[in-house]
């Protein structure tokens, strides 16, 4: 090749690839002033505000996340009023919404906002990656939309378009699809636009190009999608092995003396920190629920079996089938063994959080 063949192919290639940024990026934003949802945290800079939407927002839809993102906003309108909060307070206003830990993390950062960093957000991508709860995707979006760093977003949504408009075969969930994900998503990045970028492509995920029945009739993107002229929008992205679904039991012992009963703080696992009747993680019958209670916790009173409810909750690895047996005591002489204490039965949800399956068995037995 010559001297001019190769310098021509070289800006050629240069010249398509911005002509591809570009025209994507040009249609892309173009959708997404018109289709766009209003939502207050797109109407803010405040890394806090975004970070905390980001949190919420997490294994959550908008519509669930907003009233919680209200409330937050209101009860800690700044990282140092989070900071300050209980976490038991915090674990309050969380309930309901699940995957616990977030809420934890969430309080820790805040800690560590104040006092490492003075209460100012870290303003660089390293930094705030580095913080607990932060992973690549909420690190990238932060630096965006709060400071306009061009770090490329990738959630499902962002997966899921990109896959398509490529025509990813690979896995998306394996790292050599994710590698594809990245390196085609680099070439239309729009890193003049970061924060615009990252909004309108994971908008358009989340309402045009939706997992199932995506509206490609009316898609500013069909000329270029590969998904779309190759007919292989239903089958993409790929995803391989699944991860298997759990199936665990879960005994509750709801111990009624009046309208007391009787609870404790969960010490580890995805419901650490909240309350919850005393608990076996496995499947009982009636008659071994009434002698664990007698045993378990000095029971010394009349004891009468009242009723069962049982529950089937889904995480998202684990398939919880709980039973709640609620035994009546007339008196009791020593139950306050294994931090278990005693209190009114309206006060679990409300003064002590808990989690959304025992919230499930609340509502029930009203
Ligand atoms: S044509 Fe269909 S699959 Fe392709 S980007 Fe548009 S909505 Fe998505």
């Amino acid at each position: 090749m010559d001297k001019f063949s190769f310098f021509s192919n070289i800006l050629s290639f240069v010249s398509t690839f911005f002509e591809n940024i570009l025209k994507i990026a040009t249609l892309l934003f173009e959708w997404y002033v018109n289709n766009k949802r209003d939502l207050p945290w797109r109407n803010t800079e405040d890394p806090y505000c975004i970070w905390l939407s980001e949190i919420l927002l997490q294994q959550t839809r908008v519509a669930q996340g907003l009233p919680y993102y209200l409330k937050f906003i209101e009860h800690f309108p700044t990282v140092k009023d989070l900071a300050a909060a209980r976490e038991e307070d915090i674990l309050n206003l969380w309930q309901g919404l699940g995957y616990y830990s977030r809420a934890r993390n969430l309080h820790s950062t805040a800690h560590v906002i104040v006092k490492k960093y003075k209460g100012q957000f870290p303003s660089n991508y390293n930094d705030i990656r580095a913080l607990k709860g932060i992973g690549d995707y909420t690190a990238a979006a932060i630096s965006s939309f709060a400071f306009g760093l061009p770090h490329a977003v990738i959630d499902g949504n962002v997966n899921r378009v990109i896959s398509r408009l490529f025509g990813i075969e690979n896995p998306i969930n394996k790292p050599a699809g994710q590698a594809e994900i990245k390196t085609a998503l680099e070439q239309i990045f729009d890193r003049s636009r970061p924060a615009l970028w990252n909004q309108a492509i994971m908008e358009f995920g989340a309402l045009q190009c939706t997992p199932k029945n995506p509206n490609c009739i009316d898609c500013p993107l069909c000329a270029k999608c590969q998904a779309w002229s190759s007919k292989k929008v239903n089958i993409l992205p790929r995803k391989e092995g699944k991860t298997k679904v759990m199936h665990v039991f879960h005994s509750y012992i709801v111990m009624m003396r009046g309208s007391k009963t009787y609870i404790h703080k969960r010490e580890k696992g995805i419901w650490e920190n909240l309350y919850q009747f005393p608990l076996v993680e496995r499947q009982m019958t009636i008659n071994e629920a009434i002698i664990h209670a007698t045993e378990a916790y000095d029971i010394q009173g009349i004891v009468h079996f009242h009723s069962v409810i049982e529950i089937e909750h889904v995480l998202s690895h684990r398939k919880i089938f709980a039973k709640f047996y609620t035994i009546s005591l007339n008196t009791i002489s020593e139950i306050l063994k294994n931090d278990i204490f005693e209190t009114e039965l309206d006060d679990l949800g409300k003064v002590f959080p808990t989690s959304v399956l025992t919230l499930k068995y609340l509502k029930q037995q009203k």
